[in-house]
């Protein structure tokens, strides 16, 4: 699917002040950055701007910032990386406004190549808010910054925030460009490629927690795929809507009928649904989670015992999703196969990530959790490609529009 948006290429910003949303939500332990992916995906992009002369202004959230702005949420580790990492300076603006005059000092400051990162965008708690409300107050003064914006968070582009759709309409109104960042195009050509034109056979891959969290997907990609496959806890409210007994596993008892309705379409369009066919079970859910003591054993799905919890797939199930891996040209994969945080549960998952690991295919890792799994393993250069958005690319399989592309200028 060719992206019909202005890019980073279609820009000229020599001598421009460019406002780039990035997505630096790195995950943070007592001030250190554990896994720098998303500063390092966001390089390409600031590295061009650089080059041609911009003056580069960058912004992102980081975290959840539920008790208002604080040193722990604070951009501050991101800006010290990034400098390591471009060898050059990012000036840091600390200021919890975002925006503002410290903000706009340092902008009028600057020369052709610098690089300055704002404070974290959901220290303003209007980032959040719709653009007709209080959002645009904010959404406005980040364009006054800047002449041209590009947007480059595809893990926030399925957020209309305002600084990742709302300042795009400022920057219009103000004649300059919104365009979309390497990162962002590069996400959409794998993603958009896999499930609009993917070389078949196709198989798509879903574990994780609930099904009611994966409807849509569901349902759009068993119209684009040949076979999907179905693990983690969603498995079992699949099993259930088939009429077995799945003991004390996590179910939806209100989306049985959904359930059936897929096994049903699935008939009718000659794909193919894989469920466990055998599963890992104990007698509950493993406390803390990570308790390397749970006593296991492996039932046939069709006969979980009564006081029995699944949680994670079973050898024999291992084996079937990793043959039909094996004779795939494309796979999706988002979801663990079980409750992989704990290490004897985690089997399952890593079967399906070895798998993947191995096979000629395309390959493409829907972010989130099974990202994580594929980095820990050591697998994440045999991959395709990795997303670094786990709700965008979520929407994204559910053949939603994200508002942070929408936003972009069209060519
Ligand atoms: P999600 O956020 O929907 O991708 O779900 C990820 C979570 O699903 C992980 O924290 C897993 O521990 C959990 N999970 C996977 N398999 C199971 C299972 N069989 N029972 C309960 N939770 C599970």
């Amino acid at each position: 699917m060719a992206l019909n948006k202005k890019s980073v290429d279609d820009i000229n910003v020599k001598g421009r002040r460019v406002l780039v949303r990035c997505d630096f939500n790195v995950p943070l332990k007592n001030g250190e950055i554990t896994d720098d992916t998303r500063i390092v995906a966001a390089l390409p992009t600031i590295k061009k701007l650089i080059k041609d002369g911009g003056k580069v202004i960058l912004c992102s959230h980081l975290g959840k910032v539920k008790n208002g702005p604080n040193e722990g949420e604070s951009l501050a580790p991101v800006a010290k990386r990034l400098s390591e990492k471009l060898g050059k300076d990012v000036k840091f603006i600390s200021d919890y406004n975002v925006t503002g005059a410290t903000a706009t000092g340092a902008v009028e400051a600057m020369k052709e190549g610098d690089v300055i990162l704002l404070q974290n965008t959901r220290f303003r708690g209007k980032e959040e808010t719709k653009p007709q409300e209080a959002g645009d107050t904010f959404a406005k003064e980040l364009a006054d910054l800047a002449d041209d914006y590009v947007c480059d968070a595809f893990g926030s582009a399925h957020r209309a925030h305002a600084s990742v759709a709302g300042v795009t309409k400022f920057i219009t109104e103000k004649g300059g460009t919104n365009a979309v960042g390497y990162l962002m195009q590069k996400e959409i050509d794998f993603l958009g490629n896999a499930v609009e034109n993917p070389v078949r056979p196709f198989v798509a891959i879903l574990g994780g927690a609930k099904v009611a969290d994966k409807l849509n997907v569901i349902n759009n990609l068993l119209e684009k795929c040949d076979t999907l496959i179905i693990g983690g806890g969603m498995a079992f409210t699949f099993l259930k809507a088939q009429g077995y007994e799945v003991g004390k596993s996590l179910v939806d008892d209100t989306k049985l009928d959904y359930c059936k309705e897929m096994l049903e379409k699935a008939k009718e369009k000659g794909k193919q649904i894989l469920l466990p066919v055998d599963t890992v079970v104990a007698a509950g859910f493993p406390d803390p989670i990570d308790n390397p003591d749970i006593k296991t054993r492996i039932v046939d799905s069709t006969a979980i015992p009564s006081d029995m919890e699944g949680l994670d797939i079973g050898t024999k199930t291992r084996e079937l999703y990793a043959d039909a891996v094996k004779t795939a040209k494309t796979v999706v994969w988002n979801g663990p196969m079980g409750v992989f945080e704990n290490p004897v549960l985690a089997e399952g998952t890593k079967a399906v990530a070895k798998a993947l690991a191995e096979t000629e295919a395309t390959t493409i890792i829907g972010g989130g959790d099974s990202a994580a799994a594929v980095n820990q393993l050591g697998f994440a250069d045999k991959m395709s490609h990795i997303s670094t958005g786990g709700g965008a690319s979520l929407e994204f399989l559910e053949g939603k529009e994200l508002p942070g592309v929408v936003a972009a200028d069209d060519k």
